[in-house]
C-alpha cells in the first residue's frame, strides 16, 4: 500500500486551523487522518479527552520525551504539546494523509526530521483580526492573551520556511485552496 503523506498545518494561536482541520475532514475522498496530540494544557469546556488532545500531567509528558515517543514537541506559553509518533507512523503506513495541526516551533522539528512532509502556514488577513480572533475566544486571561499575541508575532515571521502560505480571510475559500494543494501533492 501506497504511504500516506504527511501534512503540517500551522500558523498563529488563533489563525483559525482548527476550523479549517474541520472543513478539511468533512472531504472524504483526501483521506486524512487527524494526529491527536498530547498537552499539558487543562481541557477548554467542551475539549473531550482522546479527541481533542490527550490531556496529562507534565510528568508524563516528560516521560514521552525521554523515551522517545513523540514525533516532535514545544513549550507553548506555559504548556507542553507534542504528537506521539507511534500513532502517525501507524496511520502513515495504513495510506492515510496524516495531519499535524501544530504550533511553530515543532512544524520547524517536522521539517528537519521529516523533509518529505507538506507543510502548510497559515496566516490571518491582518494581525488585527488575528487580536480579534484570539479575543473572542475568551477563554484566557488578559496576561495569556498578551503572550499569544506576542507569540504570534514570532510566529508570523517564520512563513517562508513552508512549503505553502494561505491566507485565512475565509474559512471555505482557505480550505479549497489547501484541499487542491494536498490534491496536488498526494
Ligand atoms: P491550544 O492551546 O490553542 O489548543 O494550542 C496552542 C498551540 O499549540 C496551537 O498553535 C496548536 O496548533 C499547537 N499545538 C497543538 N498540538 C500540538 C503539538 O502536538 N505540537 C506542537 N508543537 N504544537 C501543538
Amino acid at each position: 500500500m501506497k504511504r500516506g503523506l504527511l501534512i503540517v498545518l500551522s500558523g498563529p494561536s488563533g489563525v483559525g486551523k482548527g476550523t479549517i482541520r474541520e472543513e478539511l475532514f468533512k472531504e472524504k475522498s483526501l483521506n486524512l487522518a487527524y494526529s491527536i496530540s498530547m498537552t499539558t494544557r487543562k481541557p477548554r469546556p467542551k475539549e473531550r479527552e482522546g479527541v481533542d488532545y490527550f490531556f496529562v500531567e507534565e510528568k508524563d509528558f516528560q516521560a514521552g520525551i525521554e523515551k522517545g515517543e513523540l514525533l516532535e514537541y514545544a513549550q507553548f506559553v506555559g504548556n507542553y504539546y507534542g504528537t506521539p509518533k507511534f500513532y502517525v507512523e501507524k496511520l502513515l503506513n495504513e495510506g492515510k494523509n496524516v495531519v499535524l495541526e501544530i504550533e511553530v516551533q515543532g512544524a520547524l522539528q517536522v521539517m528537519e526530521k521529516c523533509p518529505e512532509a507538506l507543510t502548510i502556514f497559515l496566516v490571518p488577513p491582518s494581525f488585527e483580526e488575528l487580536e480579534r480572533r484570539i479575543r473572542g475566544r475568551r477563554t484566557e486571561t488578559e496576561d495569556v492573551v498578551k503572550q499569544r499575541l506576542d507569540k504570534a508575532r514570532k510566529e508570523l515571521a517564520t512563513q517562508d520556511e513552508y512549503k505553502y502560505v494561505v491566507v485565512n480571510d475565509n474559512v471555505i475559500k482557505a480550505k479549497e485552496k489547501i484541499a487542491k494543494i494536498i490534491k496536488e501533492n498526494v
